[in-house]
């Protein structure tokens, strides 16, 4: 076999890196980062009780493996999981509006989100409502479930802090 027809081979076995992909990784990072340094900023701000709550909520997120589908998660994995698949957005946020929703993500029985349909904050559902009546990020009261963002234009999809449709070339 010439050394061409082996490269040729080698490179069916391991396709190029897709564009799109490398990009969405490249934001996802960024995302990760902002996130958790807003919430060190966040942290500064709680009363013992809500560190507590918060505390007791990242500790779960420390022991689970944060996407994996089975078993309990924190509720801070649904966040976490939807800003990855691009299902809402995290803005550079005011410590303060941080502390509003790292507070109300620590609730019990968090098991979803609602995304701003202005902004693309996503906060807390619990049993279907949501557990703010505004958005901390820009004090707009209209959402959508964060489970059906992907089908509709919304302008945050264009700002920073949005890690990208999940459909690669598809419509947002
Ligand atoms: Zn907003």
């Amino acid at each position: 076999m010439t050394m061409r027809r082996r490269i040729t081979r080698l490179e069916q076995v391991l396709p190029p890196p897709n564009p799109d992909e490398a990009l969405r990784q490249k934001r996802w990072e960024k995302v990760w980062a902002r996130f958790f340094r807003q919430l060190e900023q966040a942290a500064a701000l709680l009363s013992p009780e809500e560190e507590q709550a918060v505390s007791k909520a990242l500790a779960n997120l420390a022991d689970d493996k944060p996407f994996d589908d089975d078993g309990l998660r924190s509720p801070y994995t649904y966040w976490l999981q939807d800003l990855r698949n691009g299902w809402s957005r995290l803005p550079k946020l005011a410590p303060a509006a941080m502390k509003e929703l790292v507070v109300a993500w620590s609730s019990p029985g968090v098991s979803g989100g609602v995304v701003c349909k202005s902004c693309g904050v996503e906060y807390p559902h619990q049993n279907y409502r949501p557990v703010l009546a505004a958005c901390p990020g820009c004090a707009s009261r209209e959402w959508d479930w964060a489970h059906l963002v992907e089908r509709y234009h919304r302008a945050w999809k264009e700002l920073d802090g949005y890690v990208g449709s999940r459909i690669v070339g598809g419509v947002t």
